[in-house]
């Protein structure tokens, strides 16, 4: 039998806009680790006859595996084990230990024992009770026609830990996949799809899957084991490839790459920024152990603080402006001598909507790195909005900080 994957999550608040259906995303995230893959989604409101009519779907359409998410609980809405029990033609039953164990954990924190609260030990007879380390509702799986229903809680840790253990690790245990990542900068997701296209022809094997977290994009390509000799080979095409784009041939962040290029040959860092206001900094401390390499750094919006600070000549700002090559060069400069830094980055832009003129519109963006072999620096011109402009220019920065330092 071919294997379908189907999510059927349930629950009001799902469906009225107060809550994000995150399980489901974090499901398909712990799948594609394990070559598994969602074939649909439903969702459906906190009731019976809806959540039969959508089970009832799903073994039509030749579902193996149903992951069921949310309505477990003890409260009047919670109907999920009554409705796979209906839908399966059976009764419900009630677990003694599970009613035992909430029971005691009840009396342990104070409080009364409730019907309802017992009404979580309550299964479809025949089901299979699945653990749950982060709660007391446990779980089942319960066989009907051909498809396994899996039901967890909806809470995201409880889900989360659930899924883990009873649906990635038997996975994981079955099929485990070798795993390459690539992480890119600078080139659009579907330039990079154009560039892969090969890798589908010559190494049908590898399954390759994007990842875009504005601006990176993650390329991870997968194989069984038995396939690790064609995976390398698209591997090695890839980075050939994504060569102008590839910040790192592994999962990791473009920030990271540049602190252990500067860690391992012991150079120090400090930045000053002047449109991102601080957002280098921030991807940079964001990494553990950024504090070997980042001395410091300033923001510098103001001219008077890039003239008084940063020593920016007062002609060369009167002459050639804040966004300018000149400017850039010269902040770049002056927070290396600054922090005693044996590199020194700068950014200056206009990041928008307003602010720009003919000779300098909205986007534009110099970067300057000053370092042992001189001072470097780039322009851009971003079309975004103000926030991905400065993402932008913080990330094109940080590249050249780790194109110099490599
Ligand atoms: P319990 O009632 O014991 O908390 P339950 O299995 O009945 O568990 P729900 O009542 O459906 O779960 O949901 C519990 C909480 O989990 C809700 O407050 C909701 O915010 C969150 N939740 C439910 N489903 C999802 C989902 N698909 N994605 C993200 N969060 C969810
Ligand atoms: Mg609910």
């Amino acid at each position: 039998v071919k294997e379908r994957i189907e999510v059927l999550a349930i629950g009001d608040e799902l469906l009225d806009g107060r809550v994000a259906d995150t399980n489901t995303v974090r499901l398909a995230q712990a799948l594609s680790l394990v070559n598994g893959h969602i074939a649909q989604r439903t969702t459906v409101l906190d009731d019976i006859d809806a959540i039969v009519q959508a089970a009832q779907a799903c073994v039509a359409r030749g579902t193996t595996l149903c992951v069921v998410s949310g309505g477990l609980g003890p409260t009047t809405d919670d109907l999920t084990s009554e409705a796979l029990a209906r839908y399966a033609g059976v009764g419900l039953v009630r677990d003694e230990a599970t009613a035992q164990a909430i029971t005691e954990r009840l009396q342990t924190l104070g409080r009364v024992v409730t019907a309802n609260q017992l009404k979580q030990a309550d299964r479809p007879k025949g089901a299979v009770l699945l653990p749950n380390p982060k709660g007391t509702a446990p779980g089942f799986s319960l066989n009907v026609q051909g498809c396994c229903f899996m039901a967890f809680p909806g809470v995201p840790y409880e889900f989360d830990a659930m899924v883990e253990a009873s649906v990635i690790t038997p996975r994981r245990m079955q099929e485990p996949r070798e795993v390459r990542t690539l992480c890119c900068f600078g080139v659009a997701e579907a330039e990079i799809d154009t560039r892969l296209l090969p890798v589908h022809q010559k190494w049908p094997q590898v399954r390759v899957g994007y990842r875009v977290r504005f601006p990176e994009v993650h390329v991870t390509l997968r194989a069984l084991p038995q396939d690790v000799g064609s995976l390398e080979e698209a591997y090695a095409f890839a980075v050939e490839q994504l060569q102008d784009a590839l910040y790192a041939a592994e999962e990791s962040t473009l920030a990271a790459q540049v602190l252990k290029h500067m860690r391992l040959s012991k150079a120090t860092l400090a930045v000053a920024e002047s449109c991102t206001g601080g957002l280098v900094q921030d991807m940079l401390t964001d990494e553990p152990g950024s504090s070997d390499v980042l001395l410091g750094g300033v923001v510098a919006y103001a001219n008077s603080v890039k003239e008084r600070v940063l020593k920016v000549p007062h002609e060369v700002l009167e002459k050639e402006g804040a966004v300018s090559e000149a400017t850039v060069r010269a902040m770049a400069e002056g927070v290396r001598v600054l922090h005693g830094a044996s590199y020194g980055a700068a950014v200056s832009g206009i990041a928008g909507p307003a602010g720009g003129c003919s000779s300098k519109p909205v986007g534009m963006t110099w970067v300057a790195v000053a370092g042992p072999q001189g001072t470097f620096a780039k322009m851009f011109q971003w079309p975004f909005d103000r926030r991905r402009n400065k993402v932008m220019s913080a990330y094109a920065l940080l590249n050249l900080v780790r194109k110099q330092c490599v």
